[in-house]
């Protein structure tokens, strides 16, 4: 079956980037059929990704500060999780996102297709659903096709050896919890799964966890963390064995036990790019060293009239890249001069406490042998840190010894992530220590924390001491 239809715009997968892209094409008066396999749009982020971890992790975090409240005289009982109550309130926060999806797309007059997409030639897509195959035409074609997760070769066929979507999926809550891999999606999940009572071990093969993260950031976090959990650095899992009295791992490095029996274990190594099975040999599409489907600034690839955004296109791999990326692609596509290249994208680890970047680290500025003064408040200091109990956060901000202005900055603590957008701005409007020493911050907050940073760069800090010239 074909359709008689040839849209503008031919958007092939909904995830973050997919559904902002062809909503973005819509509001720009463009016809747009929106093609995504799965029943619900909204891609990794909304079903497997960043909506159902944040859910639990908040979860994990009342169960947390809970027990922590005893340190000033508040104590509870001990929780009573109700787990399937706790999935089908996850459930519930995802159905509520991607229904409102379909309500948006709907209300934009968005064709939605549901099947798998591939490229029969450079203006044609072939889709496979559950009503048989069709055939859509197209002008442009936005890929937006995303990632998956990176599974270690060789590991048994065990239905205990977990990725992140099984691992948000709350089938049981394992005693014995091994993790593989100390980046973000490890960390979160460590500290949903302990708080449901699993006791952790985490197996990084780098010499921190979250290794992107300035070491001396996560700090705050990996001695709060070490209290609780089994974490072993520049270690790796040389073999996996699935017995009938749960999974046998064996380790190697420096600290490393020989081994250890789990009831689960979570392979949390990396995502890679969906780059196949979508027709890309019938348009010539290439991949580049790292496989990622190669863009300009503007999204488009080396076909004229097909453009890529998300997760497929490279890292990082976040919901925010993704979606920027294809407000991009659908503008140039509509006309309008428009291009990818801002000047940082955060990223943050929702851990408690969380951690969040920006800009360049300092190990990067480093790296680039860029001159910096650095400003570190510690929160100690912070009244109102004081008061929340999150004494032991830092924030960081590092200033261009040339320019005076902004290099990086780096935060943790509660509220980390929403407290590092200060810092975004301040990057991309070019602002210096003394501009934010002086744009004046509501007291007591914790965004007094970045202000006092910078202070300490520009000499003006009552906080703290000066810092000797
Ligand atoms: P995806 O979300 O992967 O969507 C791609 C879509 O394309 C999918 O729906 C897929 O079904 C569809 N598709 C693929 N091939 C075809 C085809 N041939 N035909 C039809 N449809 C197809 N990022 C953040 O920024 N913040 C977070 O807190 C965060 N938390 C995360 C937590 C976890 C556990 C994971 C796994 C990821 C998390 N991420 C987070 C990353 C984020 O989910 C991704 O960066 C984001 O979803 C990428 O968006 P995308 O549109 O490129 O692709
Ligand atoms: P990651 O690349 O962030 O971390 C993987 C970690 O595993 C690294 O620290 C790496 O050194 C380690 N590792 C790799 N191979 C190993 C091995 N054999 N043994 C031990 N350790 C090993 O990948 P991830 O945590 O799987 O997450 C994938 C992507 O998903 C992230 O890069 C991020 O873009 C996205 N994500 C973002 C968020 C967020 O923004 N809060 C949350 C989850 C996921």
């Amino acid at each position: 079956m074909s359709t008689d239809t040839k849209y503008d715009v031919v958007v092939l997968g909904g995830g973050p980037g997919g559904y902002t892209a062809a909503f973005r094409a819509a509001d720009l008066g463009l016809s747009v059929c929106l093609v995504e396999q799965a029943n619900r749009l909204g891609g990794v982020c909304l079903n497997v990704g960043c909506i159902p971890s944040k859910t639990l992790l908040h979860g994990a975090a009342v169960i947390e500060e809970a027990e922590e409240a005893a340190e000033f005289g508040i104590t509870f009982g001990a929780p009573q999780v109700d787990i399937d109550a706790f999935r089908t309130h996850k459930e519930g926060v995802i159905e509520k996102l991607t229904g409102g999806l379909d309500q948006l797309a709907k209300a934009r007059k968005v064709t939605r297709v549901v099947g798998k997409g591939a490229f029969k030639d450079t203006t044609t897509l072939t889709v496979e659903g559950d009503e048989g195959s069709s055939e859509i035409s197209f002008t442009n074609c936005i890929i937006a096709t995303g990632s998956h997760p990176f599974m270690i070769p060789g590991l048994p066929e065990d239905e205990r050896i977990w990725d992140s979507s099984d691992a948000l999926a709350l089938k049981f809550v394992p005693k014995r919890f091994l993790i593989i891999g100390g980046g973000i999606i490890g960390m979160e999940m460590a500290q949903i799964y302990s708080a449901l009572g699993s006791e952790i071990t985490i197996v990084e093969m780098l010499d921190h966890i979250i290794p992107p993260a300035d070491k001396d950031l996560v700090q705050p976090l990996f001695q709060k963390l070490k209290k609780k959990y089994t974490i072993l650095t520049k270690t790796k899992v040389t073999e996996i064995v699935a017995n009938d009295s749960g999974i046998q791992a064996s380790f190697e490095g420096a600290k490393a036990p020989e081994g250890g029996e789990y009831d689960a274990v979570l392979v949390a190594v990396g995502r890679r790019p969906n780059t196949e099975k979508f027709g890309r040999e019938n348009i010539g599409l290439e991949l580049n060293d790292k496989g990622f489907i190669p863009v300009s600034e503007m999204q488009k690839t080396a076909i004229p009239n097909i453009y890529a955004i998300g997760d497929v296109v490279g890292e990082p791999m976040l919901a925010h890249k993704a979606t920027h990326e294809g407000k991009v692609a659908s503008e140039v596509i509509a006309g309008h001069k428009s291009a990818f290249d801002p000047m940082t994208i955060p990223s943050v680890a929702y851990t408690h406490p969380e951690i969040a970047w920006m800009g360049l680290t300092e190990k990067e500025a480093k790296a680039q042998k860029i001159d910096y003064n650095k400003g570190k408040f510690p929160w100690g200091a912070s009244g109102r840190a004081l008061s929340s109990g999150a004494a032991t956060g830092v924030t960081k901000v590092l200033f261009d010894k040339e320019t005076g202005r902004i290099l990086g900055a780096g935060i943790c603590g509660q509220n980390a992530g929403e407290l590092i957008h200060e810092a975004v701005l301040a990057l991309e409007m070019g602002a210096d220590a003394e501009d934010i020493s002086k744009t004046v911050h509501a007291h007591p907050t914790l965004s007094e924390t970045f202000a006092f940073a910078a202070e300490i760069v520009d000499g003006s800090i009552t906080d703290a001491l000066p810092s000797k010239k």
